[in-house]
């Protein structure tokens, strides 16, 4: 069975990324959606487990001591990972794996797996981020503002991405996303044994 793609899904805070994750899995079935460790405190509407494995900072300084997150960054003054049991199984088992991700984390994915697809979403501009982040209204103007200045240095960051999706409209962001993905799978990396074979074959005849 062919394996499953991992997926690192980032984006400027605010750039509508966990929309297009909800519409994404619910139209798709094989999509698996990792939920990450967070020491930030759960959102209103948030559930654990659901949203983020929400925990202290000695439960994730203890995951990180036993190697059980495949990466880990601070972002704003919280500790995020994810836990590596969980994509490792369901990449196993053919799954699309997603992380959705900051930009020091995709780094260190792109590093472990060289085969990893990465894809940035920004919103069509500054100003259009801008009121995203005021609207949801789930966070002070001070850790909006932080997570602002925060988007300045991941826009440095962009161009090692392997794509970029402009959220205009959700619903054609998600069939981008989509496509992208099922285009991944058919990467010459992800084919080269059916090449050899025939190679092999080709030489024999
Ligand atoms: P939020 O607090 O808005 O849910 O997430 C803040 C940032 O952390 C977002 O850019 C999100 O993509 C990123 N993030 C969420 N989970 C992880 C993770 O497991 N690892 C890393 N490196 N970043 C994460």
């Amino acid at each position: 069975m062919e394996q499953g793609q991992l997926v690192v899904v980032s984006g400027f805070s605010g750039a509508g990324k966990g929309t297009i994750m909800k519409n994404l899995i619910s139209k798709y079935p094989n999509y698996a959606l990792s939920v990450s460790a967070t020491t930030r405190k759960p959102r209103e509407g948030e559930v654990d487990g659901v949203a983020y494995h929400f925990m202290s900072n000695d439960q994730f300084e203890e995951m990180i001591a036993h190697g059980e997150l495949i990466e880990y960054a601070k972002y704003v003054n919280h500790y995020y990972g994810t836990p590596r049991k969980f994509v490792e199984e369901k990449i196993r088992q053919g799954k699309d794996v997603i992380l959705e991700i900051e930009i020091q984390g995709a780094m260190k994915i792109r590093a472990q797996y060289p085969d990893a697809l990465l894809v940035f979403i920004t919103p069509p501009s500054a100003e259009e981020l801008r009121n995203r982040l005021i609207h949801r209204g789930t966070e002070s103007l001070d850790v909006i503002n932080q997570r602002l200045k925060r988007a300045i240095e991941e826009s440095e960051g962009v161009e090692a991405y392997d794509y970029i999706l402009i959220n205009d409209d959700i619903d054609t962001c998600t069939e981008k996303l989509h496509n992208l993905i099922r285009a991944a799978h058919q990467r010459t990396a992800m084919h080269m044994d059916i090449i050899e074979s025939i190679r092999e074959d080709l030489r024999r005849i």
